[in-house]
């Protein structure tokens, strides 16, 4: 396997792709502004296939997350105030737009993320999915009239925006995992701050920022401050001004920031890792199982909080499946994600990709038998299939995030639950089984927020809700499940008649 060499974005300049900014991505969104970098720091932005820069961005300071939530408070009430039509056409009207940037949007997903086409078309359509969703939850915002104990009373409850919302998203599916926050957000009156993943700056904010812009979004309702987690991460997620705090990335920093936003009486909504089990029962159609396991585990690099990280099969099954994956791992086309054909693309970077290869040796080490893949180049993973595993093998019981398939043996369906559920994650999972039933039974004793029978793991809909339990985060999103962490509830009681009171 050889590492692409040639250069970025195939003669395509991404600070001249239609969708750039007219001075390019090299700057803050900033109260309705492109705000240059000036003196600040820069962040490279690398292509992870060639290795080379591909633009660069501010990285934004304390003061510059102090001035955008000083701007999207400011802003806010006013933007609440719009009839929730007009809110919901400019989400709507941004949601064509990034339909009509497909192409731009590809090739950006491509030098920035590493993701290839097929991955670029279904973030694009997630990111759709949800904005659509969220445009209409505008119109949806689901207050209640309820009877009183108290004579003459009436009781309201009254939805109003939470205020401001702070975001920080990752790397893996930069715009549709900040576009799922964002778009309810601004459509249910609230103002955002957002900072993307330092990886993915222009994909996980910037490019959001430009659709609202040319959709109409009035100035200070989206803010985007470039920066890096460990410098303004702090500080932004401990912030006094905003009344939400969304987050989605790892368990660790996730903890952390939901500590923070606590201590600053900010509402956390928290969606972490995962430790996803794909089990495959004895009574299973085997092909099926495959076939779901491989596109569950190789599916951009296996850099997804959804992918399987483990799979169980029963013991009678075993060899097969393990064949079966060894094959279908062996026939994935890996390149550069800009070439049509390519399905697996680079890891995100170094520290991602010595974190999985450390895994692999480790386990090696300890009596995993590699049956497919196994090497690296570059930043580029063979889809690598493990037997002979064990869950507690560092490439079982940690969250790998790369494109690789442990394969553990188990005996009987309470042995797959005890495996499955020997994590402190749980965020998704699935069951294969010919016997529905059967695998309803597996399904319902996973301690996961969600579970798929004859699938496998990565699924998300955007009316349906999306969250997990431990150490997978807190809150569901989606739909109504995301409107409730958008808005507050008011009781507003009107004493309509004179009421006695006992002195
Ligand atoms: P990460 O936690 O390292 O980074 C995520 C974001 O947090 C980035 O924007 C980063 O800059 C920021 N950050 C870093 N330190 C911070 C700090 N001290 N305070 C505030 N923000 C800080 O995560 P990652 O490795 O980039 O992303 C992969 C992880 O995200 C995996 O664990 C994956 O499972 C998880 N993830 C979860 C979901 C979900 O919906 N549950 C979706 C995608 C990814």
């Amino acid at each position: 396997m050889t590492a692409p060499s040639n250069s970025a974005a195939r003669g395509r300049d991404v600070d001249e792709l239609e969708i750039a900014p007219e001075n390019g991505w090299n700057a803050l969104y900033l109260d309705g502004e492109w705000v240059p970098a000036g003196d600040r720091e820069l962040i490279d932005v690398e292509n992870p296939a060639t290795r080379t820069t591909v633009t660069r961005v501010p990285s934004g300071t304390e003061d510059d997350v102090d001035e955008a939530y000083a701007i999207a408070e400011e802003a806010q009430a006013e933007w609440a105030e719009r009839p929730p039509q007009e809110r919901a056409a400019i989400v709507s009207e941004a949601c064509e737009l990034l339909g009509e940037y497909a192409d731009d949007l590809a090739t950006l997903f491509a030098v920035e993320c590493g993701g290839v086409q097929l991955k670029a078309d279904f973030e694009i359509q997630l990111a759709q999915g949800t904005m659509d969703v969220g445009a209409g939850l505008a119109m949806r915002d689901g207050g209640r009239r309820k009877d009183s104990v108290t004579p003459g009373k009436e009781n309201l409850l009254v939805r109003e925006p939470a205020g401001v919302v702070g975001v920080i998203t990752p790397w893996n599916f930069p715009l549709y995992l900040t576009s799922r926050v964002v778009a309810p957000a601004i459509a249910l009156g609230n103002s955002v701050v957002l900072k993307p993943d330092e990886n993915t700056p222009v994909t996980g904010g910037l490019v959001l920022a430009k659709a609202f812009e040319e959709a109409g979004l009035p100035d200070g309702i989206l803010n985007v401050v470039p920066g890096y987690g460990h410098e303004i991460g702090d500080h932004f997620s401990g912030h006094s001004v905003p009344s939400v705090m969304s987050f989605t990335g790892s368990s660790e920093v996730g903890r952390g920031v939901g500590q923070r936003a606590v201590g600053s009486y900010t509402e956390p909504a928290l969606e972490l890792g995962g430790n996803n089990a794909h089990v495959v029962l004895e009574d299973a159609d085997l092909e099926r199982a495959i076939d779901a396991g491989a596109f569950g585990s190789f599916t951009h690099q296996g850099q997804e909080c959804i992918s399987i990280n483990r799979h169980l099969v029963h013991e009678s099954l075993y060899d097969e499946y393990v064949a079966g994956l060894a094959d279908r791992a062996e026939q994935l086309p890996i390149g550069d994600p800009l070439e049509e054909e390519t399905l697996v693309g680079p890891v995100i970077n170094e520290s991602q990709r010595d974190k999985i290869v450390g895994f692999v040796e480790e386990s090696v080490a300890s009596g995993a038998t590699v049956e497919a893949g196994g090497g690296h180049d570059g930043l580029f993973v063979e889809p690598t299939v493990l037997s002979d595993v064990t869950g507690d093998m560092p490439i079982a019981c940690n969250e790998h995030f790369g494109p690789i398939a442990p394969v553990i043996p188990f005996e009987s369906d309470e042995e797959a639950i005890r495996i499955a559920n020997d994590t402190e994650y749980g965020l998704s999972g699935s069951v294969h089984s010919t016997d529905v039933a059967r695998a309803r039974d597996v399904a319902d004793a996973m301690e996961t927020g969600m579970v798929h029978i004859n699938d496998q793991p990565l699924n998300d809909e955007p009316h349906i809700a999306f969250g997990g339990v431990g150490a997978s985060g807190l809150g569901r999103y989606n739909d109504e499940w995301i409107l409730e962490t958008l808005t507050t509830l008011k009781w507003i009681s009107i004493q309509r008649e004179p009421r006695e009171y006992p002195y």
